[in-house]
Order: C-alpha cells, then sequence, then structure tokens
C-alpha cells in the first residue's frame, strides 16, 4: 500500500543530511513565481543522501521530479503531488584544461570559475540563469555556442546505478539531450574540456554579453527566457521555409520570435502573464499572474502561428505538475 505522505515524511526525515519540507509553494522555486504547494520538498548537497530520498520515494511509489534553480520551469497552480527533489552539490574544480562541476554549482560560477582560471570554452554562456545539470538536461547555450560542445562527459543515476556517459553517449542536440527523454535520470556533476586563452579578453567578451542580456532579460523579470525553441531552417516545411527573409537566418535557425511576430504576438496577454512588447518569444508574470493564465497564452500563441504557417512551436520551457 503507497505510504502517506506523512508517513514518507517521517521517512525521508531520517535521512542524514536532507533538509525536508511540506507544502511550499512551487512559485518560491521559479523564477516564473506561479506554481501551487509540494506534497514533499527535499533537497541536499549530499549524493547518498539525494539516493536514498529517491529509493525512499520509488519503494513508496511516490512520484519525483528533479529540479535546479526553477529558471525554465512552468509549475502547476495545483503545485505537485510527490516529491520535488533538488540537487544542490556545487563542489568545482580544475585539473589543466578539464573542469568538474556538482550538478548544483550555478552555472555563472562555472563561467566565472572557466574564465579565471584562463580557460576558454564557456564565456558565451555567461549570464544565462540556472545551474549545470539542468544546463546539461537542456543544452543551454547563446550565441552560437551550446554546453554540449565543451562537454567531455556527464555523472548520472540511471535509476539503479551512477554511470558516466561521453559526449556522443549524451546525444546532445539543439536545446536537446539523452536526459530529455529520460526524466527520471538525475545528473550529479559534469566534466568539461576547455581551451588555454588571454583571461581578460574572456572576461571582455562574458562581461559584453551580460550588460546586453540585462537589457534584454531584466534581473527581475519573472519569466524562463525564451519560451520556444527556435527553428530549424533545414527541418521547416518547405512552404514555411520559403516565406523567411534569409536575413533573419542565423546560424542555420530562425527565432521562433519571428514567427510570433508574424502572427502578431507581441504585446499580448492573459490576466497579469504577458508578451514583452519587445520580444514575441518573451513571456513574463507582471505579478501575481497564474500557471493556467501562462498556459492558456502558450496556446495562444501556438495557435495563432499555426494558422498563419501550418506548424507547432515547441516549447523550450519545461512542466511539472501538470
Ligand atoms: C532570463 C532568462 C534567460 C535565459 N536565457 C537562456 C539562454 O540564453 N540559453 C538557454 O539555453 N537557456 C536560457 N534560459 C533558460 C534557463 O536558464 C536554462 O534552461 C537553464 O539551464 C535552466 O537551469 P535551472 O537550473 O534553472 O533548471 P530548472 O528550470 O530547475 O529545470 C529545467 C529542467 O532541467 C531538469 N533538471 C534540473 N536539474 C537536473 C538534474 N540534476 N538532473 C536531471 N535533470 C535536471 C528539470 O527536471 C527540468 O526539466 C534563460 C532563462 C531565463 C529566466
Amino acid at each position: 500500500m503507497m505510504p502517506t505522505t506523512e508517513e514518507m515524511r517521517a521517512h525521508l526525515a531520517a535521512i542524514p543530511n536532507l533538509a525536508l519540507s511540506s507544502g511550499v509553494p512551487l512559485a518560491l522555486h521559479t523564477r516564473f513565481g506561479v506554481g501551487g504547494p509540494v506534497d514533499l520538498y527535499a533537497e541536499t548537497a549530499a549524493e547518498d543522501a539525494f539516493l536514498a530520498a529517491l529509493g525512499a520515494a520509488e519503494a513508496g511509489g511516490i512520484p519525483f521530479v528533479v529540479i535546479g534553480g526553477g529558471t525554465n520551469l512552468i509549475a502547476s497552480d495545483r503545485g505537485y503531488r510527490g516529491l520535488v527533489l533538488r540537487f544542490r552539490g556545487e563542489a568545482l574544480s580544475a585539473q589543466r584544461n578539464r573542469v568538474t562541476a556538482g550538478a548544483g554549482t550555478e552555472l555563472q560560477r562555472l563561467v566565472d570559475f572557466t574564465i579565471d582560471r584562463g580557460l576558454k570554452g564557456l564565456e558565451t554562456l555567461a549570464g544565462i540563469p540556472g545551474w549545470t545539470g539542468a544546463a546539461i538536461y537542456g543544452n543551454a547555450g547563446a550565441y552560437g555556442h551550446s554546453i554540449s560542445e565543451r562537454t567531455a562527459a556527464v555523472r548520472f543515476f540511471d535509476g539503479r546505478a551512477v554511470r558516466a556517459f561521453s559526449n556522443t553517449e549524451c546525444e546532445f542536440a539543439y536545446r536537446e539531450s539523452i536526459f530529455k527523454r529520460h526524466k527520471d535520470w538525475i545528473i550529479f556533476a559534469a566534466e568539461l574540456e576547455l581551451e588555454r586563452a588571454d583571461r581578460d579578453e574572456l572576461r571582455r567578451t562574458a562581461d559584453g554579453i551580460v550588460k546586453v542580456r540585462n537589457e534584454k532579460f531584466p534581473v527581475t523579470m519573472q519569466c524562463a527566457g525564451s519560451i520556444f525553441k527556435n527553428l530549424l531552417l533545414g527541418e521547416l516545411p518547405a512552404a514555411v521555409a520559403e516565406q523567411v527573409p534569409a536575413a533573419v537566418v542565423r546560424e542555420g535557425k530562425v527565432a521562433a520570435a519571428w514567427f510570433l511576430e508574424q502572427a502578431g504576438a507581441k504585446g499580448a496577454s492573459r490576466g497579469a502573464i504577458r508578451v514583452a512588447d519587445y520580444h514575441a518569444n518573451l513571456i513574463y508574470n507582471a505579478g501575481g499572474g497564474t500557471a493556467a493564465d501562462l498556459c492558456a497564452l502558450i496556446q495562444d500563441l501556438k495557435s495563432r502561428v499555426r494558422t498563419r504557417f501550418g506548424f507547432d512551436l515547441e516549447e523550450e520551457v519545461q512542466y511539472i505538475g501538470f
């Protein structure tokens, strides 16, 4: 018989080094600021405590989900019936050109760590919010580069054992990895292979990028960055590709914002959830918004693009509790 939330809570409370709470609204753990209460919420920087919590949830038949910094998440207004887990391990180390980062390391901290050591390869990721584990999960990237280009190995738990995958085994693609298709796998650490470069030059590149990013995404904005993935020109239906002006194609991709703009998305809103008037692929919570309005606005935008162009945009943002 499935344990009650109280029984599971007692079980989890006995695990050393695990911080446990219940009833916390996911709005407090997501940058969008939407999401209802979770039955159980646990976080730890210790792998064994994390695995013990996972084992307890599985043995009890309790659903679980792992989150990172919560910057790419839409959480349901009803919250989550089960256990929300966060792995906070943030060990960072370097051996020559190879850097190892715990999945709970803030991505910006990892970027700064590499720049300080004169290691090139992550500087264009400066300013991307969130943690390293999720950056691997979603193959985060910006300015023409993705974390996959520098990922040598990923250590993760596959439900039975802790294993390591090489870059090829991670099956990275644009905002994709094998981990996105195995949502029960937990990333614990990543190894990045970098190259020597001038530290001041790297810092200038990163600072320039952060300045531009902060103008586009003010640090207090409740959002998830881009809602939809950009489109690979070669994968668009021919009739759609023909309508795309050459000037809007960058590195073989067309910004989802271009399609959204043609479909009149800029400035659209539902309750307190709005599309930025300067960027059609940026949705934000202007204060007190709900996940229901957010999802309705996303569906409205998808339907506008489907009607105008005949294809479906795909969300980059991830959902929990739906
Ligand atoms: C203002 C702003 C700008 C952004 N700009 C960019 C950008 O330029 N490029 C870009 O790629 N992204 C961008 N993003 C999106 C976001 O920052 C990235 O997707 C980031 O990698 C999410 O990290 P997180 O720790 O917040 O993950 P979360 O939002 O907490 O989780 C995202 C997903 O990762 C999974 N996950 C988290 N940790 C683990 C783990 N340890 N093991 C397995 N799965 C895990 C979760 O289950 C979830 O499905 C932006 C977001 C914001 C708010």
